[in-house]
C-alpha cells in the first residue's frame, strides 16, 4: 500500500475549518441515532471535503460500523438499496442521507466478486474505519468527521492534499482504476469541479485506460457523465476528458468524425460554456441538449453519408438519428425521455430553415422550439454560416403579426410570389448551409 494510506491523523476542531453548522440537521440526526444505539457513525466523503474548502456541501453521507440491517432497525424511514454495494437510504422529506457500512479489506470472500479485468462486481465485505478509508477513491474524499467531538479523522493525508489542492488516488492507481473504471471519470469530475490538479501518479494511467470504461454498465455511465456536465463545470470537464483521451471510449462515433472535421469542436465547446452559464443563472439545463451537441458530429456525418447514397434529406435525418442513437445506447444508456427531445432538437434544425407559408408559425408552436432555436444559435456561435437564420428567428419571435407576415413574404421564392409574377423559374434563396435544407 502506498505510504499515504496508513497513519491516522486526528485533527481537533481548533485545527480545522469544518463548520459544524454547515451540516444538514438530518445528517446530524442519523449520526446521533446510530451513536445512541451503540454504533460508531461519522460524516464522510464529499461533504467534509467541500466544508473544508469553505463551500456548502450538496449532500451528506454517513459511514458506520452498523450493518445495513442494523441501520434499518434504528430508523423507521430507512430502506436498503443496491446490490454491488448495499447501502441504506434514510429519508427526511425530500432529503436522503446515504448510510454505508464500513467496507472491509479485499480478500477472497464470497461477498466480493471480481471480473476477469479486475473489476469489482460485488463488494459487501465489512470492516472498520481504517479499511473503509483506504477503499475510498481519492484522499480528499476519505475524511471522516465526528459531530460528537468535532474532530476530523484522516488516514490518507487527505487534509494535506486539500491544502495542496491536489487529487490523489488511494493505493496503486492502475489497480484502483481497474477495480472500478468510473474512478477515471471521477478524477476528471473532481479536478474540474474543485479546480484541483491531478497528482502525477494518479494522472498517468488515465491516458491509456479509457478503454476500461467500456466495461461499465451503460446506465451507470449515463449517471456519471451527467454529473460531469451538470455540476457547473461542464467546460472544464469536457476539456479534461479530451486532454486525458477519455472521449474515444465514451463517444467513439463523434470522435471519429471530429478527427476529420475539427469544426464541430466549436459547437460542443459553445454548448458546454452555455450550460455552465445557465447553471450559474439558475436556468434549466437538459441532458437532451448536451447529448444533442455531443452526438451532433456523428449524426451530421451519417446524415450526409445517407444523402450522398441517394436517400432523401428528411428520411436521411430520421435514419441517421436512429443509427447514431442505437450505437450510443450500447455504451451510455440515455433514457428515452432524453433521446426523444434530442431527436426533436436535431429535426428542428431542418424545420427552422423552412419558413414559408404557415411553416414558421407551426415551428414556433413546436414543443421543443425553444431548445431547437437555442441549438441553432449555438451552431451559429460556433461559426456555422446559416445566412442569418438565428437572427431571423430572434426577430420573428419578437415581431408583431404584421411584421411576421412581411418577414415570411420576403422569403417567398419569386416564382410563388403573388405580387411579382416571374416567367423564369429561379432557385429559392432560402438555403441556409450545407447542413440545412431549403424548401
Ligand atoms: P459529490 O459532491 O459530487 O457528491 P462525493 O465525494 O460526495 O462528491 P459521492 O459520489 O457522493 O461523491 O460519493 C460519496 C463518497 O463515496 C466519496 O466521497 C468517496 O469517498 C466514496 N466513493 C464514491 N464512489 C466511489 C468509487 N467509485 N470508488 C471508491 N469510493 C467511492
Ligand atoms: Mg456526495
Amino acid at each position: 500500500m502506498a505510504k499515504n494510506a496508513e497513519k491516522l491523523h486526528i485533527i481537533p476542531p481548533s485545527k480545522h475549518s469544518f463548520d459544524h453548522h454547515s451540516m444538514s440537521p438530518s445528517a446530524t440526526r442519523v449520526i446521533d441515532g446510530l451513536v445512541q444505539a451503540g454504533f460508531q457513525a461519522y460524516l464522510v466523503g464529499g461533504s467534509i471535503r467541500d466544508g473544508l474548502l469553505g463551500c456548502q456541501p450538496k449532500d451528506f453521507d454517513v459511514s458506520t460500523d452498523a450493518t445495513p440491517e442494523e441501520v434499518k432497525k434504528v430508523f423507521r424511514n430507512a430502506r436498503i438499496i443496491g446490490r454491488r454495494f448495499r447501502i441504506v437510504h434514510v429519508r427526511f422529506g425530500r432529503e436522503i442521507i446515504e448510510v454505508t457500512t464500513f467496507r472491509g479489506k479485499s480478500s477472497d470472500s464470497s461477498h466480493q466478486v471480481e471480473s476477469n479485468t479486475g473489476q469489482l462486481l460485488r463488494d459487501n465485505v465489512y470492516g472498520n474505519m481504517h479499511s473503509d478509508a483506504i477503499r475510498r477513491d481519492f484522499t480528499v474524499n476519505a475524511l471522516y468527521y465526528s459531530p460528537e467531538n468535532g474532530s476530523v479523522y484522516d488516514y490518507t493525508n487527505g487534509v494535506d492534499d486539500i491544502k495542496k489542492r491536489q487529487l490523489r488516488i488511494i493505493g496503486d492507481p492502475l489497480t484502483r482504476y481497474k477495480e472500478d473504471p468510473v474512478r477515471l471519470l471521477r478524477a476528471i469530475r473532481f479536478s474540474a469541479k474543485l479546480g484541483f490538479t491531478i497528482e502525477e501518479k494518479t494522472a498517468n494511467p488515465i491516458f491509456d485506460n479509457g478503454h476500461l470504461l467500456t466495461h461499465v454498465p451503460p446506465a451507470r455511465l449515463f449517471d456519471e457523465i451527467l454529473k460531469l456536465f451538470l455540476n457547473g463545470s461542464a467546460t472544464a470537464s469536457y476539456t479534461l476528458l479530451k486532454d486525458y483521451q477519455l472521449l474515444d471510449a465514451l463517444f467513439p462515433a463523434t470522435m471519429a468524425v471530429m478527427e476529420k472535421s475539427p469544426y464541430f469542436e466549436g459547437l460542443i465547446s459553445a454548448v458546454m460554456i452555455n450550460t455552465d452559464k445557465r447553471i450559474r443563472n439558475d436556468k434549466r439545463v437538459t441532458p437532451a441538449f448536451i447529448y444533442g451537441a455531443l452526438l451532433w458530429p456523428a449524426f451530421i456525418y451519417e446524415q450526409h453519408r445517407l444523402v450522398t447514397e441517394g436517400v432523401p434529406i428528411i428520411a436521411a435525418v430520421h435514419q441517421a438519428a436512429d443509427a447514431v442513437i442505437a450505437q450510443q445506447l450500447a455504451i451510455v444508456a440515455i433514457p428515452k425521455r432524453f433521446t426523444i427531445p434530442m431527436r426533436q432538437i436535431w429535426e428542428l434544425q431542418w424545420r427552422l430553415a423552412l419558413r414559408t407559408g404557415k411553416k414558421a408559425d407551426k415551428a414556433l408552436e413546436h414543443e421543443k422550439f425553444r431548445a431547437g432555436y437555442d441549438f441553432l444559435l449555438m451552431r451559429e456561435a460556433a461559426g456555422e454560416k446559416l445566412n442569418g437564420l438565428g437572427t431571423w428567428w430572434t426577430r420573428y419571435q419578437e415581431a408583431s403579426e404584421d411584421v411576421r407576415h412581411a418577414m415570411v413574404d420576403e422569403l417567398q421564392p419569386p416564382h410563388t410570389s403573388q405580387r411579382k409574377p416571374r416567367r423564369r423559374k429561379k432557385k429559392t434563396t432560402e438555403t441556409t448551409s450545407q447542413d440545412s435544407v431549403s424548401e
